[in-house]
């Protein structure tokens, strides 16, 4: 690029034009230079390039006060050596487009390249699909291997997914020369829009072959055996390459994702790779001390519970947790003992407890007789 045009004169407002007399003056004289509207003028493509940046710049608040402080100097490092040349032009200029001209595409944004040069229809890769696999919290632990059922397309196996009946070919789309799609005229723009013909596939099929329609792909409920590793969680998802829906004429197949949903157990918590286990003790074991069993992933184990155990003391069996997803070992279990008191006594138990209460019991709680001497202490008396 030559000598840079003052981006005001370029616009041709004055230096105090607000935002609406620059977007007017752009979107005028854009549509003048549009390349489409000037194919093959390289000095269009260059108005039109230096209009953008001008507008770019001028109705970026920021670059414009810069730009009037600095001039060009002030933008040299954005822009890059030569200007607006190369790969960042296209980028920004759609931006800009988009939110000029939007309306006039119904928001849909900017512009395609002129030739119809994307060849999108043949070998369109399959969808990825995702299903959900329920699992107990036994399997989370250990990992363990499910059968689950996907219905999912495959390719056609009579005429290998081509769609075209054994011994005829696919042909070449005539109308869209095999692009899939029709470049049409709409004011000063190129628009481009699937063509009627073959419905964007860019191909037509004369012999349809009968089993799958001409469609090349056939819905099928799959079963696929999946390994669930030990130690999985509920949201994870295991990624099967290739085994969602099978490509269009012969495009790669789309990826299966597994999501876990590990179910409710009955007594068995977990965090992290550990397991959590709430085990209710009476308040007798908790005074003298007890040896209780407690269940585990791999069945009972026993506990010796000290006497003098308060409620909500939490005890760990090491290793007795899940595997730790990806690495090495095994999780703890946590035992909390919840201490029970009785909801039901009989006569002679009431009276024995009262006994035990009169002959002392406050004082062998520790944590009550140092809350009300505190008490006591705070009122003064
Ligand atoms: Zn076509
Ligand atoms: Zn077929």
């Amino acid at each position: 690029m030559a000598q840079k045009r003052d981006y005001y004169e370029v616009l041709g407002v004055s230096r105090q034009a607000n935002e609406d007399e620059l977007k007017k003056a752009y979107r005028k004289l854009a549509i003048q230079h549009h390349p489409d509207k000037n194919p093959g003028d390289k000095s269009a493509e260059e108005k039109f390039k230096e209009l953008s940046e001008a507008y770019e710049v001028l109705s970026t608040p920021q670059k414009r006060q810069m730009y009037d402080q600095f001039g060009h100097a002030a933008n040299a490092g954005s822009a890059g050596g030569g200007g607006f040349g190369g790969g960042g032009f296209e980028g920004n200029i759609n931006d800009i487009f988009g939110d000029i001209f939007g309306d006039i595409f119904g928001g849909g944004g900017g512009r395609r390249g002129g030739g119809g040069q994307r060849s999108r229809s043949r070998g369109r890769p399959g969808a990825d699909l995702k299903t959900t696999v329920d699992i107990s919290f036994e399997e989370a632990a250990f990992g363990t291997e499910k059968v689950i059922t996907v219905p999912r397309s495959h390719n056609c196996e009579t005429c290998k997914g081509s769609g075209a009946k054994a011994g005829s070919q696919p042909e070449t789309c005539r109308q869209c020369n095999g692009s899939g799609e029709m470049m049409f005229q709409q004011g000063f723009f190129t628009i481009a829009r699937p063509c009627t013909a073959c419905s964007g596939e860019g191909v037509k099929i004369k012999n349809p072959c009968t089993d799958c329609n001409g469609t090349g792909r056939i819905k099928k409920r799959s079963q696929i055996s999946v390994k669930i590793p030990a130690g999985v969680d509920t949201g994870q998802r295991l990624k099967l390459s290739n085994e969602g829906e099978a490509g269009e004429r012969g495009g790669p197949s789309g990826d299966l994702y597994v999501v876990i949903n590990v179910l409710e157990h009955d007594f068995f918590k977990r965090e992290d790779a550990d397991v959590i286990c709430d085990v209710p003790i009476t308040f007798v074991q908790a005074a003298l001390g007890a040896e209780i069993e407690v269940p585990t992933l791999e069945g009972r184990v026993s506990l010796k519970i000290p006497a003098g155990t308060q409620s909500h003391k939490t005890f760990r069996l090491k290793n007795k947790g899940l595997a730790h997803l990806g690495s090495y070992g095994r999780g703890d279990q946590l035992v909390k003992v919840i201490v029970e008191i009785p909801s039901k006594l009989s006569g002679e138990q009431k009276e024995l407890l009262k006994k035990f209460s009169d002959i002392g019991g406050e004082s062998s709680h520790p944590m009550h007789h140092g809350f009300f001497q505190k008490v006591r202490e705070f009122f003064g008396n």
